[in-house]
């Protein structure tokens, strides 16, 4: 391994309005009064200020439409002149393209049909597995049921759209169950080749919520996940870690390759309370590995071409031979 990789991107939440309700999260709006859709206008400040990054990372509620708060949700996107989070997502991927950046659209389950309407403005897409047990912390989130996750995760295979995963560690998981996570995401991959990245996350208790009070998992934990990764999957597939969350000197000792997005400009709206490192603190954990910046595409997939006509000029302007970002930005 020559080097560790990071993409600069800029975290935009289009709606918090979720049908689940995960026991550790704190992103769902819980209320009418946190409730929100981002507009048009607020996100093209928010993208036209971003500095010199390269991905817009789009993270939503799932099915918004089949929410509690669904009726503010559809008279909210009725005003933008849309009627489904996937529509209103897509003008938004569009106008991401415009200025500049590469859309990877994090919405949670999405049929073929939502796959395929996003696939030509999206580099990757993304969904985490988290676990392929039933979980308590799962209880009243029906779309965290594994089997509906992994049947997207096909789909999106036979799609041919390079695609970002990973699994969740301390959310109560019975011990052998990240190896089953891990060997069902190598076996989708096995049949589709598309799995780009595995995100390997650990569980931060957040204040007020039904989880407040467990453990977050070991430092030990964490590292045993991160071999049983390198075990169970390919060389091809990254294995990454968020340094947000986790100190990740160790780690890539034992096999990651990967430190996410990195947004300096927002904050990470599913761990708020965890700032990003900057460029030359990663720069310096990292070390002696040299540190290089990707795209949300990564590079064997710009070679084998998995890219729309959409997204093609930007790719040829920033990739470089290797398929990274070119080492002078532009
Ligand atoms: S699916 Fe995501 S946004 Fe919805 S409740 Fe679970 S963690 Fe929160």
């Amino acid at each position: 391994m020559r080097y560790i990789t990071f993409s600069k991107n800029i975290f935009i939440p289009v709606t918090n309005v979720c049908r689940n309700a995960c026991d550790y999260c704190v992103f769902k709006a819980r209320s009418l009064e946190e409730a929100y859709v981002i507009e048009k206008r607020e996100f093209l400040e928010g993208i036209t200020n971003c500095g010199a990054v390269t991905e817009a990372l789009f993270t939503a509620g799932e099915k918004p439409e089949l929410a509690h708060l669904a009726h503010f949700f559809t008279d909210r996107l009725a005003s933008l002149g849309c009627s489904t989070l996937i529509e209103y997502t897509k003008e938004l991927c569009k106008l991401a393209i415009k200025q500049g950046l590469l859309p990877h659209c994090n919405l949670g389950v999405l049929n073929r049909a939502e796959l395929k309407e996003l696939r030509p403005v999206n580099a990757s897409i993304g969904l985490m597995l988290e676990t392929t047990s039933e979980l308590e912390a799962h209880k009243n989130s029906p779309g965290k049921d594994p089997n509906l996750r992994l049947a997207m995760m096909e789909e999106a295979g036979r799609l041919k759209i390079p695609f970002t995963t990973g699994i969740l560690v301390g959310i109560g998981e019975e011990k052998g169950d990240h190896i089953r996570a891990l060997e069902a995401i190598k076996s989708v991959h096995g049949q589709y080749g598309h799995i780009q990245e595995v995100i390997i996350q650990p569980f931060l208790p957040k204040p007020f919520t039904p989880m407040g009070d467990k453990t977050p998992p070991s430092f030990e934990e964490l590292k045993d996940v991160v071999r049983a990764a390198k075990d169970i999957l390919p060389n091809e597939i990254a294995i990454q870690v968020p340094p947000n969350l986790t100190s990740p000197t160790e780690l890539i000792e034992l096999g990651a390759s990967d430190l996410g997005g990195i947004a300096e400009k927002t904050i990470d709206y599913i761990n708020p309370e965890s700032p990003w490192p900057r460029e030359d603190e990663l720069r310096r954990r990292v070390a002696p590995f040299e540190l290089r910046e990707r795209l949300p595409i990564y590079p064997r997939y710009i070679k084998k071409g998995w890219y729309s006509e959409e997204i093609r000029p930007l790719i040829e302007r920033y990739a470089d031979e290797e398929g990274l970002r070119k080492r002078d930005g532009f």
